[in-house]
């Protein structure tokens, strides 16, 4: 049962046959993410102690803000605000006796401030919830032959999702399975590299006066689609 509820998403996402399948994943993990820790988590000591360690960059605070819970998001940021002020202290009070304010003192409130601006603990959750899902789905791929066929059978892996993805199958597959991983990747790759690039240009040239691709269906979402294959799923 364990088993099947780990591998049912990866096995969902690769059928998807739209996106790629990690894309897919995230999304779906930023989602639940986002309702968990609005939800009862709010309220969960180890989870309140991480969101006050670790908190949210600015495309997660905009959309914890859209969830429109703002009762559960201000007691979360109430104690983020605190812990951060708690920790920034010793050093801002360097500022008022500018003779304490030795070099070392401004590169560790310096570092603070970068931690406290730079890490996200929803962007921390999706790469680790991702990279267990892509052990998953090298264990599909050793494993299961239907599954093989159904992601050679998909777009593929973005540019964002590709690198770890190559890392892992060095060490989770088999010599021969490795060879057939890449040239799936490969084909993948060219493949939907050209369709994006031959999607793109008829869009540029729709633009042009009285030109063939202005009702070309190809050019619906062209953009979107040479976006999210280059940096992952964006829009
Ligand atoms: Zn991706
Ligand atoms: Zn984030």
């Amino acid at each position: 049962m364990k088993d099947h509820l780990e591998t049912a998403p990866v096995i969902d996402a690769v059928r998807s046959h739209d996106l790629c399948p990690f894309c897919r994943l995230r999304e779906m993990i930023e989602q639940q993410t986002v309702e968990r820790y609005l939800g009862g988590a709010v309220m969960e000591p180890d989870i309140r102690i991480r969101t006050n360690a670790v908190g949210f960059c600015r495309t997660h605070h905009q959309l914890l803000m859209a969830q429109k819970d703002y009762h559960g998001y201000a007691l979360m940021m109430q104690t983020r605000l605190k812990t951060v002020a708690d920790q920034l202290a010793p050093a801002v009070k360097g500022f008022s006796a500018p003779g304490l304010l030795s070099f070392k003192n401004m590169s560790a409130l310096q570092r603070q401030l970068n931690d406290a601006a730079g890490r996200c603990l929803i962007c921390e959750n999706m790469a680790d919830t991702v990279g267990r899902y892509m052990d998953i789905f090298m264990k599909l791929y050793r494993e299961d032959e239907g599954f093989r066929q159904d992601f050679a059978n998909g777009p593929g892996v973005c540019l964002r999702d590709l690198p770890l993805l190559l890392q892992k199958c060095q060490t989770q597959l088999t010599p021969s399975q490795r060879r057939d991983f890449l040239k799936t990747v490969s084909n993948q790759l060219t493949g939907t590299g050209a369709t994006a690039q031959e999607d793109l240009d008829a869009l540029c040239s729709s633009f042009h006066y009285g030109s063939e691709h202005k009702n070309n269906p190809r050019i619906n979402e062209a953009l979107e689609r040479a976006v999210n294959f280059l940096r992952g799923k964006t829009f």
